[in-house]
């Protein structure tokens, strides 16, 4: 399970039931199970929402078929399969954007993230494997880092249609970091071609907005979940129109070696599962850029994560929760004037 609970989007409808009339319309969400999470769109209109619904029911499924690592079916999984091999496979356009944005990512994080860390991933008892009792052997963490190498991802045409094939065996692209945001964004501009508005589009705590929740609101307002308290909110924050919300952690999906937690996030560096951090949320003006650098901000740390978001993403904003006693919420200048509600110190 992924970033959906991370966020909780809250239905100013409880607002109402309180007592209070001044947004008198009630936001409907609608719901569904796919990509391995939850995806949710919300309305004050229910029509609009079923309409976005149908709309994003078609559009995850296509990233599914092609992108997901879990699908043995998927262009994704038949490219890892053919590792090695010199056999290219005919991907989409979407396959060649979410693979540019990956490996643009992976070259301005020096390889923090990095879309081939599937072997390691597997090595650490992730992506369907078993978590193995001790960590594993710096020898076989070398082994599977050097499959991680983005110069043997070969891009190119047949016609018009491009050809992706990696050039090692053993080697495998994971999306899991950026597709979810990808897809997401796919919706939201589907959405506005038909002419919707008004509307929240969430893929497992990948959120997009489009308008306000109510008139009025000037945007939709979410919850940043407490990562020490899965039941509560450390902090809401308002979304404006066309903007992206992502967040990632270390609690919704790990593995446990010897008592110790191991977040389902690596460090393309090192190949270690990242420590000492428990949550990070960005902001930014598209989900895949929302998704991406909230996997890359929490594999960097604060540091760096600042001189990366003043370098190239001047546009986003962003905040960390360490994995330290008592909670507290770091947060860039931006992001601070944004957040609301805060339930711990913050700076
Ligand atoms: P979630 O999957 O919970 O939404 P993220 O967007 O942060 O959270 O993505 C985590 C996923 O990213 C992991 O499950 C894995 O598939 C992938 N991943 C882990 N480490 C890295 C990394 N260093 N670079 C790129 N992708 C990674
Ligand atoms: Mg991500």
């Amino acid at each position: 399970m992924t970033k959906h609970s991370l966020f909780i989007i809250y239905l100013l409808a409880a607002f109402f039931i309180a007592g209070c009339s001044r947004y008198p319309q009630q936001i409907k969400r609608l719901q569904w199970c796919t990509m391995g999470t939850i995806a949710a769109v919300q309305s004050t209109d229910l029509a609009s929402a079923q309409k976005l619904r149908t709309t994003a029911i078609d559009s995850f499924g296509k990233v599914e078929d092609e992108l997901s690592a879990w699908n043995p079916e998927s262009d994704l999984s038949t490219i890892n399969n053919r590792a090695g091999s010199n056999t290219p496979t005919p991907v989409s356009a979407a396959f060649t954007n979410i693979l540019k944005i990956s490996t643009d990512f992976a070259s301005l994080s020096d390889g923090a993230f990095n879309p081939l860390i599937g072997p390691v991933l597997n090595a650490w008892g992730f992506n369907g494997t078993t978590a193995p009792a001790a960590p594993p052997a710096d020898a076989d963490l070398s082994k599977a880092l050097m499959l991680a190498n983005t110069a043997e991802i070969r891009v190119t045409t047949s016609g018009n249609t491009p050809l992706v094939s990696l050039g090692l065996p053993g080697m495998q692209l994971d999306f899991g970091a950026v597709a979810k945001g990808y897809a997401v964004d796919i919706v939201w501009q589907k959405a506005t071609k038909q002419g919707l508005s008004n509307l929240l589009i969430d893929l497992g705590g990948n959120l997009r907005a489009m308008g306000e929740a109510q008139p009025g609101r000037g945007g939709w307002l979410t919850g940043i979940k407490n990562p020490f308290n899965k039941n509560r909110l450390i902090a809401k924050v308002l979304l404006l129109d066309g903007e992206a919300i992502s967040t990632s952690g270390n609690y919704e999906r790990f593995v446990e070696i010897k008592g110790e937690r191991c977040a389902h996030i690596i460090d393309g560096r090192t190949a270690k599962p990242v420590k000492g951090m428990a949550g990070v949320t960005v902001i930014a003006p598209d989900a895949a850029t929302a998704d991406a650098l909230s996997t890359t901000l929490f594999i960097t740390g604060v540091e760096k994560g600042e001189m990366l978001l003043e370098k190239h993403f001047t546009n986003s904003l962003a905040l960390w929760i360490p994995d330290r006693q008592p909670a507290e919420i770091i947060a860039t200048d931006r992001m601070k004037q944004r957040l609301q509600k805060i339930s711990v110190p913050y700076r």
